[in-house]
């Protein structure tokens, strides 16, 4: 155990949580950061959305120049797992354990959580190069511009998949749903709304999905139909790094399990704040900047009384 309790603890070294420390240490508070390394934003082939690149950027340059900045100001992320974290009458202790099996004690009078979302992943060989190269995608908000008029396949079930697919009809007039689950999943009313838009589904189940080089998808059905597709999005949904904001007691979205938090990403449990992916249905990095600044603003603001 450490014998200095730190202003704020917090909890993942993505873009909310470097954000956050930045802002924290430009009001001169002292600050710990623990990171496990798993920042969504590492898997950005090229970001077209982010504010301030004209010409895109990858998500590791946005973290390379998140910890430099970070830097600047005194403040580098310990590589290790939050596992526990404990309230007490001064604020929280965390017990954390790093990638050799050590264990350390931090001690803080606020805590702002930036653990972000796990994504849901399709079960194929290669992902991350297929993710890398742009023939997987995840994510319509981010980069469905980019998949402008491409012959698209959205892979899912229920109605998180027919919306998805039918977000994506903006962008291409070819769209085909695939079901993980069988098309006996659709209601009535969402084979009206995809045949309205023109959206095909693939009725079969899907018996594997495979990298082409770095041109095609190649979708196998259960039947031994063979389809292609110049990008497929995996609408799986995610799952939010909300275990220790639950250890807590937070209130947790039901849906998907998001922190709740007010307009000033505060949770409900007094000390503990939420910023980024894991308080957001808009997993966006600009979101994620925007709920850090808030949040950090207001630890600031609750530490010296006002
Ligand atoms: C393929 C892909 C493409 C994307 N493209 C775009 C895009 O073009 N534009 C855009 O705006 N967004 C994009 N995103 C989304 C973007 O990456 C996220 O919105 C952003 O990274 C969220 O930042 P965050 O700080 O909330 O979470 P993250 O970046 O995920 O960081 C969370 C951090 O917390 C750490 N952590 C979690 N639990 C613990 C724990 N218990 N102890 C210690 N550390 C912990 C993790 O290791 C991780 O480093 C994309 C995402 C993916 C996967």
């Amino acid at each position: 155990m450490e014998d200095r309790t730190y202003d704020c603890l917090i909890v993942g070294a993505g873009p909310a949580g470097l954000t956050a420390a930045v802002y924290l240490t430009r009001f001169r508070r002292s600050v710990a950061v623990v990171d496990t390394g798993a920042s969504r934003a590492s898997r950005i082939p090229r970001s077209h959305n982010v504010p301030g690149f004209a010409d895109g950027v990858t998500g590791p340059e946005i973290l390379r120049r998140h910890v430099e900045q970070a830097g600047v100001f005194g403040v580098h992320a310990r590589r290790a797992e939050v596992e526990t974290l404990a309230t007490h009458d001064e604020g929280f202790t965390c017990l954390s354990m790093d990638e050799n099996g050590g264990r350390a004690a931090i001690q803080a009078r606020t805590v702002l959580l930036a653990t972000g979302v796990q994504d849901n992943e399709p079960a194929m060989p290669e992902l991350a190069e297929a993710i890398s190269a742009g023939l997987i995608r995840i994510c319509p908000v981010c980069d469905a511009f980019e998949a402008i008029d491409d012959d698209i396949a959205v892979l899912g079930d229920g109605p998180g998949a027919v919306a998805e697919a039918v977000f994506l009809r903006t962008y291409s007039d070819r769209v085909r749903l695939l079901l993980t689950d069988g098309a006996q999943c659709l209601s009535p009313d969402d084979r009206e709304r995809l045949a309205s838009r023109g959206i095909g589904i693939v009725e079969e189940q899907i018996a594997a999905l495979v990298r082409q080089d770095d041109e095609r998808m190649i979708v196998r059905t259960a039947g031994g139909e063979r389809l292609s597709y110049d990008t497929i999005y995996a609408a799986l949904g995610t799952r939010a790094r909300s275990g220790l904001a639950a250890q807590l007691g937070a209130e947790l979205d039901a849906a998907c399990e998001a922190v709740v938090v007010d307009k000033h990403q505060r949770a409900s449990v007094p000390g503990l704040w939420a910023a980024g992916d894991v308080a957001s249905s808009l997993n966006q990095i600009a979101v994620a900047w925007g709920h850090a600044a808030v949040a950090a603003t207001d630890i600031h603001n609750h530490l010296r009384g006002g």
